[in-house]
């Protein structure tokens, strides 16, 4: 048992292009595009799209020098529409070597992401991960240190398992796996603050695909260390599979106030809309109560009760409505993110529901008389029937809005 809400854990808050990641700073939303880099109005229509939804920072790929040549191009398209998202470059095995060749890439980054999984092997490992430190170092910018399973230092796992079967009581594979997951990003950590990097420039991430595991290694990373965390489960998957092994996972973790920055790795169906990792990021804080993002409009699941599509079409448009009016909203009336909102199907729970909201509205259940009381602040305030409820409700709505967030 996880218990009520623990305080955050204390980390050490990073600067990733004037977005605060740790310390007491909000926990940070982030995503990743999955365009080419090199493909320069692609990218940087998905970092806009992206940014506007709600990610704080954006991740892109650079994997090659026509990548690394297009990022500061994208952050001037980016800055041309006034979008200020700080990126950040992920990098693999060449890192070192984009990093040195295109100066221009590592200044406009915000922050690197290396994997110490994939920075080079043997001897090679500590010439090419020192070298992404100095020019982080000399650009003055921040790095993650991202360890994923999928891609753990063999070397060290193999290590660590011919330890555990020399040792007199040897453990569980699965937890010499989770120790050298650790082990990678601790160690990772402490060469790059031996070659000069301070613990505000660093944040550790240490991902994993199944939530057991997940839990198991971040609370023992949190144990272990005070940099400033990035959480997410990698490979969630794709729907409602993904969405419920993220938020399972993450609200573990954050509920014993582990996790500085998140990111939910949703794989997207073709053609399908990347900015809906940023929506899952943003409700599982929000439903936690540990930000607010938009009002949030509670409805009931609805039962024999309303046999007539009436009560979702208007849970849907009113989710809708205050979902697009958002940004808007949040330029004119500050702390309308705070706003809850009801809308209920019968008579039973509807009332009560209504009057715990901002507004409510209960609709008539089968058989109940054809009304649709409203309670403003928990007062019964008028009754809505005919055929335009929804317009109407909207329209009590923005004028709440008006008066309360003004
Ligand atoms: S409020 Fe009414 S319609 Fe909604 S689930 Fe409860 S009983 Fe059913």
């Amino acid at each position: 048992m996880t218990g009520p809400l623990r305080s955050r854990r204390k980390s050490s808050p990073v600067d990733v292009g004037g977005v605060i990641v740790g310390g007491d700073a909000p926990i940070v939303v982030q995503s990743m595009t999955n365009t080419d880099t090199a493909d320069i109005d692609k990218t940087v229509e998905q970092v806009a799209d992206l940014a506007r939804a709600g990610s704080e920072l954006v991740r892109i790929t650079v994997d090659r020098a026509e990548a690394a040549a297009a990022v500061p191009q994208i952050r001037d398209k980016l800055a041309a529409m006034n979008i200020q998202v700080p990126l950040v470059g992920d990098f693999h095995y060449n890192g070192h070597t984009l990093l040195a060749e295109h100066p221009d890439c590592a200044e406009a980054l915000c922050k690197y992401r290396i994997n110490p999984g994939n920075v080079g092997f043997r001897a090679k490992r500590d010439t090419q991960f020192s070298k992404i430190i100095e020019i982080a170092l000399e650009k003055n910018k921040p790095v993650r240190i991202g360890v994923n399973w999928g891609s753990l230092d063999q070397e060290l796992l193999t290590r660590l398992m011919d330890e555990n079967a020399g040792a007199p009581d040897p453990r569980d594979a699965a937890e010499v796996m989770h120790e050298a997951i650790v082990q990678s990003a601790t160690l990772s950590a402490i060469r790059a603050e031996e070659l000069g990097m301070t613990a505000d420039k660093i944040i550790l991430s240490a991902k994993v695909s199944t939530v057991q595991d997940l839990v198991s290694v971040y609370s023992s990373l949190a144990a272990r260390c005070n940099y400033a965390l990035h959480l997410g489960l990698t490979e969630a998957g794709m729907g409602s599979k993904g969405i419920v092994a993220s938020a399972t996972a993450l609200a573990i973790l954050l509920q014993q106030g582990i996790g500085d920055t998140i990111r939910i790795s949703l794989t997207p169906k073709p053609g399908g809309d990347r900015t809906q990792e940023v929506q899952v990021a943003q409700e599982i804080l929000q439903t936690m109560g540990l930000r607010s993002f938009m009002p949030s409009v509670t409805a009931c699941p609805g039962c024999g009760r309303t046999t007539s599509t009436v009560f979702q079409e208007l849970a849907e448009d009113i989710e809708t409505f205050v979902r697009e009016k958002i940004p808007e909203w949040q330029e004119t009336y500050p702390g309308v993110e705070n706003m809850k909102l009801a809308v209920m199907g019968c008579i039973v729970n509807g009332p009560g529901e209504s009057k715990h909201a901002d507004i409510g509205i209960s609709l008539p259940g089968t058989g109940e008389t054809p009304s649709a009381p409203v309670f403003i602040d928990g007062e019964k305030t008028t009754t809505l029937r005919g055929e335009n409820i929804a317009g109407e409700f909207k329209d009590i709505v923005l004028d709440y809005v008006k008066k309360r967030y003004s």
